[in-house]
């Protein structure tokens, strides 16, 4: 029976980690998949998560099953920290909330419940976006499009042609946004420009999908909801996919929630049981202890300030391996500008490294990065920044 079956391609990032823990050089750098690291190139558990797993550990007292939907005080904790406290759609109830296995179970339920209900949409990604989009959407038999985003030449954001992609757009289908801290290119909208995308949304009569898996890791957690708020002002329907992998740092716990925002509670209530079904018929019901430290760390003003300066701690470190990196190339003696590298936002830059260039990195120096030129900067040190800016400058002259 499985005689004909094909091995499928390696994940493009997933199977770039495989293949750095498998390299026995000493001296290699992973900057491939997008996890923090610190200083010492660690990925530590956050004190406020430790806090709150004693906590937990201390008061649990059964492993019965969570309902389909996740524990109340997690549901309601992530739609303070997407809206804001007291925000109208918190208190007229007009969004509903399902605790999923991570950003990409969001993800996934999102992509079910879009091609069972709404079967004709077509889902318009960014060019680039996170490589696992496609995959997923395409995994329930979604058509997928893009929109324009990215200038490779000036490395910045093509906002006329992203207007221009998204005007075409028709009525119906569905628009995804990265909420901050866009991945790959680490280059986000301005608030202007987040302004004009919500305006067109409500024009086109599109519905965005914002994937927010990096709030907090841009300017701040307000801050970085700045794009997903102003869209609330115009758009009364919406979906949301949620990540706690990163800025919780609980990345093997699987936490995410999946977010659905409509006109009237009513509306809310009724097509939340849609997405109830496809849980159901998909994983059943979640894993539970990541969303309990999650909701345990959210409703706890004492943790949730540790937790605040934690988060606060791995934001300002991305920022200052930016700086240090642009400017340590440049006191190598590289010329090419890498500037635009310490003005964006989250863990990936794109570095306009080929795809020659970073197969070379990697053969020759054992430095790891995805052969689309993205650079997870988490992964840079003050101890690996001589070496990675030396091999980069070898490389370049
Ligand atoms: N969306 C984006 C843009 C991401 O970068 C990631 C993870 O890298 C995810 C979703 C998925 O997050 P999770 O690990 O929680 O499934």
């Amino acid at each position: 029976m499985f005689e004909h079956i094909q091995a499928a391609p390696a994940d493009p990032i997933l199977g770039l980690n495989d293949a750095y823990r498998n390299d026995p050089n000493p001296h290699k750098i992973n900057l491939g998949v997008g996890v923090y690291k610190d200083e010492q190139g660690n990925t530590p558990i956050l004190k406020a998560v430790k806090q709150a797993e004693e906590r937990l550990l201390a008061q649990e007292i059964t492993k019965n099953y969570l309902s389909i939907e996740g524990a109340p005080a997690y549901r309601s904790a992530v739609q303070t920290l997407l809206f804001g406290k007291d925000h109208p759609i918190i208190t007229k109830q007009l969004a509903q909330t399902a605790h999923t296995p991570g950003g990409t179970g969001a993800l996934r339920v999102a992509a079910e419940f879009i091609k069972k209900h709404l079967p004709e949409a077509t889902i318009w990604v960014s060019n680039p976006t996170w490589a696992n989009h496609q995959s997923v959407f395409q995994s329930v038999g979604l058509e997928v499009g893009s929109y324009a985003y990215y200038n490779a030449d000036n490395k910045s954001l093509d906002f006329e042609a992203v207007l221009a992609s998204l005007s075409q757009v028709p009525e119906g289908d569905v628009v995804l946004f990265h909420g901050c801290c866009h991945n790959p290119t680490g280059i986000d909208p301005t608030p202007e420009q987040w302004y004009q995308l919500a305006k067109l949304c409500s024009k086109q009569g599109f519905l965005p999908l914002f994937d927010f898996a990096y709030q907090g890791f841009g300017q701040g957690l307000t801050e970085d909801a700045h794009g997903l708020r102003k869209f609330l002002e115009y758009v009364p329907e919406m979906l949301i996919a949620s990540s706690f992998s990163k800025n919780f740092g609980l990345y093997n716990e699987r936490v995410g929630a999946l977010t659905i925002l409509c006109e009237t509670a009513e509306q809310a209530e009724t097509t939340f049981t849609q997405i109830k079904r496809c849980i159901r018929t998909n994983y059943s019901n979640p894993p539970s202890h990541g969303s309990a430290v999650v909701a345990e760390i959210l409703n706890d003003a004492e943790l949730y300030a540790l937790w605040e300066s934690e988060l606060k701690a791995m934001r300002t470190r991305i920022h200052e391996m930016r700086s240090l990196f642009v400017n340590t190339l440049r006191a190598k003696g590289v010329s090419q500008d890498f500037s635009f590298i310490s003005h964006q936002q989250g863990m990936f830059s794109f570095s306009g490294l080929t795809p020659d260039q970073v197969a070379q990195l990697r053969k020759e120096y054992g430095i790891y990065i995805v052969g689309s030129g993205r650079i997870s900067v988490a992964g840079m040190t003050h101890d690996n920044m001589g070496p990675l800016c030396d091999a980069i400058a070898a490389i370049l002259k």
